[in-house]
């Protein structure tokens, strides 16, 4: 029985035989705001009993994940400093008969002559899944699985149910490819005497075509993701509603966009779906665009200009303030900031620091050039903004016909058949560059 009174303790307890991938992250996250929002504790526990596998490396680069993305935990705890904690009740189940140490046939070079396992009772296991619901499973047929390799080197479902015992842990929050794990560490709770805790598995993460989510489908790491410039925000909030979505009360819509707090008020484990999760890129693009609308000028910036290529940096015009105006440009289309790399590597940000070169044909009619350089002449330096230069030329390119006049303008002054319109390309330029590259358009 759950005792509601009872403080919520959950663990995140990845192996650091890799990096935090997607799949990690949300198990993460899901214990996460399921202890914040009932007022428990979150425990970080490092596996790191597998000693060939488990690498520092890995595990510093999980914990600067879990970080970046704004999560906070109140213990931490490494499976490897741990060894005399399981040695005793290892010892323990020795003693009371529910384990025994065995001797075995080698079978490959290396093998142990000599192993810990446990005395399998051979009953049916009953869980009440938080997110599957009652789930029933036998035993047999694990027969006496191994538990340790020796009395110092406990094996997996060994250490796990020591830990979550001996931290308190009330919610086993976690993976479903864990689900076949839990007859085993019951067993050994049974043996033990141990309380058992309340257990929700979480369904895995599809890729579109329904097949596992692998890197054939994209980046799976977490890290790759914010390397790609999708913010931390924008990652935890669509990891997190995977597979979940608030119920809002009132108007019956599903909300969105949730922020870790909202999140931590709204989660509710009871509503993540009992099937598998899907993950569709374009929903993380459309939330990450709208994160990106609702940073300041100067957060977006400041990042948008970390995506901007050396080479460009050193071209001749080039200086971070017209950088800013060429990144304003496309604040609102952009849904990760390496597409700022992209546009540059595709050549459609260089106009901007250098005259372009382009076929003479792309002007078609240079005609209206001269008198265009006249109007804008007139407005002073400081006054050289989109709009001032719209006003200035609005009523000559009505009535030449507007496609008449502005397309050349626009050509000359980007040589692209694509770009910004001529007023805000003039603006960025300033007027010296603008008068100069319409010149340059006249004499071709
Ligand atoms: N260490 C396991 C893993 O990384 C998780 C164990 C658990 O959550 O019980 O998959």
């Amino acid at each position: 029985m759950e005792d509601n009174n009872k403080k919520v303790i959950t663990r995140f307890a990845p192996s650091p035989t890799g990096v935090l991938h997607i799949g990690g992250l949300r198990t993460m996250l899901f214990n996460y705001l399921y202890a914040r929002q009932k007022g428990g504790e979150f425990i970080l526990r490092i596996e790191d009993t597998d000693k060939e596998r488990s690498k520092k490396e890995f595990e510093d680069s999980i914990v600067a994940a879990i970080k970046l993305v704004g999560v906070t935990y109140d213990k931490f705890f490494r499976q490897s400093e741990r060894t005399n904690i399981y040695r005793e009740y290892l010892k323990k189940l020795v003693d009371s008969n529910n384990a025994y140490v065995s001797k075995e046939v080698p079978k490959e070079e290396g093998d142990r002559d000599e192993v810990i396992r446990f005395k399998n009772p051979n009953k049916k296991i009953k869980i009440d899944d938080l997110i599957l619901g009652p789930v029933e499973m036998g035993t047999t047929d694990l027969g006496d699985f191994v538990i340790a390799k020796d009395m110092e080197s406990p094996l997996y479902h060994m250490a796990v149910v020591v830990d979550d015992f001996e931290m308190g842990v009330t919610h086993v929050i976690r993976g479903q490819e864990h689900l076949a794990n839990t007859p085993r560490q019951i067993l050994i709770q049974e043996a033990l005497g141990f309380y058992r805790p309340a257990y929700a598995h979480i369904p895995l993460i599809l890729a579109p075509d329904k097949t596992k989510l692998s890197k054939r489908h994209g980046a799976v790491n977490v890290v790759d993701y914010l390397a790609q410039g999708y913010l931390p925000e924008a990652i935890v909030n669509f990891i997190a509603t995977m597979g979940w979505s608030a119920q809002s009360g009132k108007s019956g819509t599903n909300e969105e966009i949730f922020s870790l707090k909202d999140l931590v008020k709204k989660f509710d484990l009871g509503n993540v779906q009992k099937g598998a999760a899907i993950f569709n890129i374009e929903k993380l693009d459309w939330l990450n665009r709208e994160y990106i609308k609702k940073l300041s000028d100067y957060e977006y910036i400041k990042t948008a200009h970390n995506y901007l290529p050396e080479g460009i940096k050193s071209l001749r015009d080039y200086s971070d303030e017209k950088f800013h105006k060429v990144a304003m440009t496309v604040k609102d289309r952009i849904s990760k900031f390496c597409e700022i790399t992209h546009l540059s590597e595709a050549g459609e940000l260089q106009y901007y620091f250098e005259q372009p070169t382009y076929e003479k044909s792309l002007l078609k009619n240079t005609s209206f050039l001269p008198e265009i350089i006249s109007l804008i002449d007139k407005i002073e330096d400081k006054d050289f903004t989109q709009k001032k230069v719209k006003e200035t030329i609005w009523d000559f390119a009505t009535e030449k016909g507007r496609g008449e006049v502005l397309w050349p303008m626009r050509v000359a002054l980007s040589g692209k058949e694509k770009s910004p319109d001529p007023f805000t390309l003039a603006e960025i330029l300033g007027k010296a560059e603008t008068i100069k590259r319409l010149k340059f358009a006249i004499e071709k």
